[in-house]
């Protein structure tokens, strides 16, 4: 069994599209970056290159590279699922956290875990997505950013 941990923070701009998980989110804003700043999947990429020591998601697939710019996050995600699979190696489970102030993420919880599920090929109780806000204190509790962590138990080979 290995643990891995992920953790990534983008910017929130207007007329940017707010994905997370592969869903997106209505919003006025949504993450600035290099590919469709999908910050969920993002932690979940870090996540499982963490879990096997492989490097980052930026080690893997650079951030000014052509060929990933305005990418959808979850053909870096299903990449990374190939690697994790060519490794022998499966995923236990998956707990995340998004922190982003505004808009109230309930409503959408239950179709980011879908969504995650079939990414990672995982039944839907072993998924967990919660969400928070940062109580209005500092640069995302004021909706300038949104944030997302990401943990998972992988096992090796069997
Ligand atoms: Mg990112």
């Amino acid at each position: 069994m290995r643990i891995g941990q992920g953790y990534d923070i983008h910017r929130l701009a207007p007329g940017r599209k707010l994905c997370l998980g592969g869903v997106i989110i209505p919003n006025d804003r949504g993450e600035e970056g290099h590919s469709d700043g999908d910050v969920l999947i993002h932690a979940v990429i870090d996540a499982l290159l963490g879990a096997l020591a492989l490097g980052d998601i930026g080690s893997h697939f650079p951030p000014g590279s052509p060929e990933y710019r305005d990418i959808d996050s979850r053909i870096l995600l299903k990449k990374t699922m190939e690697l994790i699979e060519s490794r022998n190696a499966r995923i236990i489970n998956l707990d995340t956290t998004v922190i982003l102030e505004n808009p109230r993420l309930a409503p959408h919880v239950k179709s980011i875990c879908e969504s995650l599920s079939a990414l990672c090929g995982l039944d839907i109780n072993a998924v967990s997505v919660k969400a928070k806000t940062k109580e209005g204190r500092d640069a995302t509790g004021r909706g300038e950013a949104v944030e997302a962590c990401a943990v998972v138990l992988i096992e090796e080979g069997g």
